[in-house]
């Protein structure tokens, strides 16, 4: 598959002596947006391959893999469940409807129920009540979505560095996985302070050329700034990318605020990961009025 990267043209970029590419894997399906797509990919064949009718998997009400997970299982020809987190708000926010017009079961659960979806416990009463379902966990993160990730680098991303947004750390994973040794991954946690985050990593790849950033969470994972905000929609207007604000948003505005205090070496490159999510920008402008690019 060919997948369109383009260079940022940015006067720090200049003053630096960067360069700075964005792979735009955003743009690989219009519905099974960026990493999402590269996730389910091995999934709903493995689901295939055991014979399984109905795909399971748990999300927030604003969930890009929950909008991703709902298409590409009807598109399959499964039947979907989405297990949500906290109570059902009317009328259904644009996540939860596209969800719903794809098929998908949405059953809600108390926050403190969605706790234990990886209790075993938990998944038998699923189990019970839903019968054979083949399970997808939050965020799509499990060993297949990795081999599904390992695909988004291809030989010519020969920059030196790889930055990517971070949820659970399975995107990371797969990319650091299919890296070369010379090149350093960066990722940028979306989240506050997730303590497995870095065993979680670890667990998934035998490499040791990524490292994380924690300074450009926003403080929260749907957490909104108005310089975040400021700085999606400038960015929009000056080089016609969109960017979601939870994740690619965050992370872009990390890479440059980098590059302005000299942490990569003049005449470095830098490859951004466009890994979608800009239907959760629907959301965002809904809540707080907003006009995010979408
Ligand atoms: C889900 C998502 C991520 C996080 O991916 P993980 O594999 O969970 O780390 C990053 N960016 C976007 C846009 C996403 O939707």
């Amino acid at each position: 598959m060919k997948i369109k990267t383009q260079e940022i043209s940015h006067p720090l970029l200049k003053e630096k002596e960067i360069q700075l590419f964005i792979k735009r894997i955003d743009l690989i399906h219009p519905f099974v947006s960026g990493n999402k797509y590269y996730k389910l990919k091995y999934n709903l064949l493995e689901a295939e391959k055991q014979n399984i009718k109905i795909i399971l998997t748990f999300g927030g009400a604003y969930s890009n893999h929950i909008a991703a997970t709902s298409f590409a299982a009807n598109e399959k020809g499964f039947n979907s469940i989405g297990i949500i987190r906290g109570v059902e708000t009317l009328p259904l926010n644009d996540t939860l409807s596209f969800a719903k017009q794809n098929g998908m079961e949405l059953h809600y659960v108390s926050r403190q129920e969605y706790r234990q979806k990886h209790s075993s416990d938990f998944i038998e009463k699923l189990k019970d009540k839903f019968g054979d379902f083949y399970l997808i966990p939050e965020g799509g993160s499990n060993k297949l979505a990795i081999k599904g990730t390992q695909e988004i680098l291809d030989k010519n991303n020969t920059q030196h560095f790889i930055c990517i947004a971070i949820g659970t750390g399975s995107t990371i994973s797969g990319i650091v996985n299919s890296s070369f040794e010379n090149q350093k991954v960066i990722g940028f946690p979306a989240i506050k302070g997730s303590e497995d985050l870095e065993k979680d990593i670890s667990s998934w790849t035998n490499k040791q050329n990524w490292k994380l950033i924690n300074d450009y969470h926003f403080g929260a994972y749907a957490k909104i700034s108005e310089e975040l905000i400021g700085f999606v929609i400038d960015f929009y207007d000056k080089n016609n990318i969109p960017l979601d604000a939870i994740y690619t948003g965050k992370m872009m505005f990390g890479i440059l605020d980098l590059i302005k205090k000299d942490y990569f070496p003049k005449g470095s490159s830098i490859l951004a990961i466009h890994t979608g999510g800009l239907q959760g920008n629907k959301g965002i402008n809904e809540r707080f009025k907003l006009n995010l690019p979408i």
